[in-house]
């Protein structure tokens, strides 16, 4: 027998009465404003093409690392999911059987945020009345597919029905942006702006490195067999972009090692680099130079920094070597950032015109490190609670690590990061029933008035990261 899926309107608040209509209160203030989201993994292909989705298998399952590594850690393997590795070995291609064998797993995602997001989608997107499991496994891939054939579940009328007000995408260093420039030839008015990642031409440790460096020299005609060239290049990237619409970079750093080299040095190490395969601890002192530079950079363009350090990714080699990157094997490392960082904040640190946003997936760092930093470098702040604690507990244990050393206003609001679309909502929902959840505490407590906290409640949920990200 199918049960029912109801999304609770009180979900992730405090379970106390008195403080739980604190929190409900506090959410009428922030539930229906618009959604900034400054940093993500959509794809621009979607907005600019505004082609139908094909399935529930390709749009909720196959791009999702969370989903994939779940299952995986369950014993199930990829090829059962439909995932081809690059050997040829045989996978499974009926995508209702897949759908299945997910629905019949779903218990797995019981009390993850998974659960919560996917539920969302059913409930809140697709209007799905039952709980998925076996037994409803069926009607769900039908409604889904059904649904998806429809102009209401087109990207563009999606974009309009979730209330994005601004989506940020983020693209390599090399991209040539057609599909942002198709964007603003459209004439559509949703706004979809790019993000400059420029890891593939930064990081030596990647296999393609030199290559990536050598295309970077053609895009532009600098010579990028020099230095000085590279950093050229780099800059009219940077400006490339900005015409596009990106206001920030990002940074995937295993580390937050900044350096600050002489010239000479600089110029040395990157003809080693490029020179040497593998390039060994090269590398790290060479990432650790570039995000000086990028600083550097920020500072004379106005480009807010983002830097996400800690992960290691690809932990899982022949699932690497097999089925590419973003599949689920990547693992968090231990991250330090106050030893990491001084370089780069001797040179920049005290600077009102620059920004740098920092991220951890080590929360040790949260009340050690990173809020002593945000809290008195004007340049720092501090992004939200990512990737694996983008969940309840993880952004309760945020804010109560960092607030009463950081304060809010060195915080950023909120960020989806996301390739999964149609989870956006779910995401920022989640978001604000956290930070309405902890704001209710404090009023609770008679830390903060009721009416400051609904104040914050806004400039977290919109005023902060538009703010923040210069849009
Ligand atoms: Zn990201």
């Amino acid at each position: 027998m199918s049960r029912p899926l109801r999304l609770d309107p009180e979900r992730f608040f405090p379970a106390d009465a008195a403080t739980r209509s604190i929190a409900a209160r506090l959410f009428t203030g922030v539930e229906h404003l618009p959604i900034v989201s400054p940093h993500g993994h959509t794809d621009p292909r979607w907005f600019a093409g505004n082609e139908s989705f094909d399935d529930a298998v390709s749009l909720l399952l196959w791009p999702d690392h969370y989903v994939l590594r779940m299952l995986m850690s369950a014993g199930l393997t990829l090829e059962s999911l439909g995932v081809a590795p690059n050997d040829g070995a045989a996978v499974e291609t009926d995508r209702r059987k897949i759908w299945r064998r997910f629905a019949e797993h779903y218990h797995l995602f019981r009390a993850t945020p998974t659960r919560l997001w996917l539920d969302h989608v059913f409930a809140g997107v697709f209007g799905l009345p039952v709980r998925l499991d076996v037994g409803t496994a069926d009607l769900y891939y039908d409604a889904i597919n059904g649904a998806l054939a429809t102009p209401p579940f087109r990207p563009r009328a999606l974009f309009d029905r979730f209330a994005i007000e601004v989506l940020a995408t983020t693209e390599g260093a090399l991209d040539p942006l057609d599909q942002h420039r198709l964007i603003a030839a459209s004439g559509w008015q949703g706004k979809v702006i790019t993000t400059f990642r420029p890891d593939d031409v930064t990081d030596p440790d990647r296999a393609d490195f030199a290559a990536n460096v050598r295309r970077l020299g053609e895009l532009t005609g600098e010579d990028c067999t020099h230095w000085d060239g590279y950093l050229a290049a780099l800059r009219q990237r940077r400006a490339f972009f900005r015409e596009h619409g990106a206001t920030a970079t990002d940074h995937g750093h295993p580390t937050a090692l900044t350096a600050d080299l002489p010239l000479r040095e600089a110029r040395e190490l990157f003809a080693k680099v490029l020179d040497r395969r593998p390039p060994g601890a090269d590398a790290e002192l060479f990432r650790a130079q570039m995000l000086t530079e990028m600083a550097r950079m920020s500072c004379a363009d106005g480009m807010v920094m983002q830097l996400h350090a800690g992960a290691w990714r690809n932990h899982n080699d022949s699932l690497y070597r097999r089925f590419g990157r973003d599949r689920g094997g990547d693992v968090p490392l231990q991250t330090n950032f106050t030893r990491a960082l001084k370089p780069l904040l001797d040179l920049f640190g005290s600077r009102n015109d620059f920004t740098l946003i920092l991220f951890t997936l080590d929360e040790s760092t949260y009340s050690r490190e990173l809020a002593p930093l945000v809290g008195h470098y004007p340049c720092l702040r501090l992004g939200p609670a990512w990737w694996f604690h983008d969940a309840p507990d993880a952004m309760l244990r945020y804010r109560r690590s960092i607030t009463e050393t950081a304060g809010i206003y060195n915080t950023v609001g909120f960020n989806d990061d996301t390739r999964a679309f149609f989870s956006i909502p779910a995401r920022h929902d989640l978001a604000r029933r956290i930070d309405c959840a902890y704001l209710s505490e404090l009023v609770a407590t008679r830390r903060l008035d009721e009416d400051e906290a609904a104040e914050v409640a806004v400039d977290l949920a919109y005023r902060l990261p538009k703010a923040a990200y210069r849009l």
